[in-house]
């Protein structure tokens, strides 16, 4: 991302008013060379420590292109649903490489998982054990599978806690003996293989400690289990969560620190209980996706509360990017078309929708915006297409993904025909007239 001579905003090596002129606003835009960076540094660091493989967490951000890209990259990917994992099916994604996870797989998930031979089903709870068994034995099949843990850490963004919390709807709980339960269950199946173990702390995580933690609590965990079963789990998965910058304050760490805090902790905490060292799973998805991605939006009313605030409005909103609303997520943002000039006048910047918390940023310093100008907003790359909705029947915008001055659309912008798609009128409303509407003219 630069700015160019014309003072504009450029990504990928295009001139962002060039892209907003060929696809229109709202519009996602993806860099590949960085959300490819971004999987290589987690790839690269992960594999200096030892046996290791990084999954992309799909859920980020879920199109045809994206696992494409996330395959060739040599990652592996998890899906949390039968669309994320038809998805990556379709992308022609080894399903050796997927983990399948999610608390309340449905049966005919567990079906077409079962079915398509995901590499690891990610079991959840005792009755997803009872469940696949079921699923496994009427197919002829066996699955391979980790079981999640819930280990007593809980991270958010600048601190973490051990709180031995038992009081998740994830995974199975270490702190009151479900978790060596599970084991038992499981090894009185007959068609489930238990590869290893998996844990998921939290998500936009700074703190390094809490990693090294969850790794010491679930190395204990897989000692135990071989002290009361014979059993020397191959694997450990220790989740997602690394976080991003999004704004001032934040100070995200680098794949490599990452690598370090949980190797090195795994590799002495193995050592003193003498365990031989399991292969180590991750599961990034914001940090490979989030820092790669920016919306464009253009800016039309305004108004100005003297005294109080002035609001500016985007074409979009909640409807492209939830989590402002959802979390109170903040973003930082430029006019694309002014990207030289200094950010002179503190505004807040509404989304479209009716609805009083569809704010995309409270007061944030733009250069003097006006109608018409052109908004990008940072590292929206995850968490925002993948968590769009067609609230007030506003259609998703378009992606494109853009890369040495070219630029490709992946995911088109959902047309007004597309909005009415599923809708579908009973015999007994049926009015038979064919409406005809205005084509919306160019002006
Ligand atoms: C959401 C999630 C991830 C990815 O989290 P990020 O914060 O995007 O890195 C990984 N694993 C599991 C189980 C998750 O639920």
């Amino acid at each position: 991302m630069r700015i160019n001579a014309q003072g504009h905003l450029e990504v990928g090596g295009i001139d962002v008013l060039d892209l907003v002129r060929e696809f229109g606003t709202p519009l996602y835009v993806l860099d590949e060379e960085g959300f490819r960076a971004n999987c290589r540094a987690f790839r690269d660091a992960f594999a200096k420590y030892g046996h290791s493989l990084v999954i992309y967490a799909s859920k980020t951000l879920s199109c045809l292109a994206a696992c494409i890209i996330v395959e060739e990259e040599g990652l592996g990917l998890d899906v949390v649903s039968g669309g994320e994992l038809y998805t990556a099916l379709r992308a022609s994604f080894p399903p050796e490489r997927i983990f399948f996870h999610g608390n309340n797989k449905t049966l005919d998930e567990l079906v077409m998982a079962v079915e398509s031979r995901v590499g690891r089903v990610v079991v959840d709870n005792f009755y997803e054990i009872e469940l696949l068994e079921n699923v496994c034995e009427r197919l002829g099949r066996t699955q391979n599978i980790l079981l999640r843990i819930t280990p007593g850490v809980e991270a958010h963004t600048h601190e973490y806690i051990k709180t031995g919390q038992i009081d998740s709807k994830f995974g199975f709980t270490l702190a009151n003996g479900d978790a060596l339960k599970a084991v038992d269950t499981v090894c009185r199946t007959k068609n489930l293989r238990l590869m290893g173990l998996h844990c998921h702390i939290g998500s936009q995580i700074f703190e390094m400690d809490a990693y090294a933690h969850a790794t010491e609590i679930m190395v204990d965990l897989l000692a135990e289990i071989k002290n009361r079963f014979g059993l020397e789990l191959e694997e450990l998965n220790m989740g997602g969560g690394f976080g991003i910058y999004y704004h001032s304050g934040d100070e995200p760490r680098q794949p490599e620190e990452w690598a370090k805090a949980v190797m090195s902790t795994l590799r002495s905490k193995t050592e003193a209980n003498a365990l031989r060292m399991p292969k180590v799973i991750v599961e990034p998805g914001r940090a490979i996706a989030g820092p790669a991605g920016i919306t464009l939006y253009t800016l039309g009313s305004y108004k100005e509360i003297p005294g109080v605030r002035k609001y500016v409005a985007v074409d979009g909103g909640m409807t492209d990017n939830p989590r402002p609303a959802l979390y109170g997520s903040k973003y930082e943002a430029v006019i694309a078309n002014r990207a030289d000039r200094e950010p002179d006048e503190l505004v807040s910047v509404a989304g479209r929708c009716c609805e009083s918390g569809d704010m995309l940023i409270w007061d944030i310093k733009l250069s003097h915006p006006q109608p018409g100008d052109i908004l990008a907003v940072f590292a929206t790359g995850a968490y925002n297409y993948s968590m769009s909705s067609n609230y007030n029947r506003v259609g998703r915008p378009a992606m494109v993904l853009v890369r040495d001055g070219q630029a490709d659309l992946i995911v088109k912008r959902e047309s007004y025909e597309d909005l009415i798609r599923n809708d579908v009128i009973p015999e007994r409303l049926a009015r038979g007239d064919v409406v005809k509407i205005a084509a919306g003219k160019k002006l």
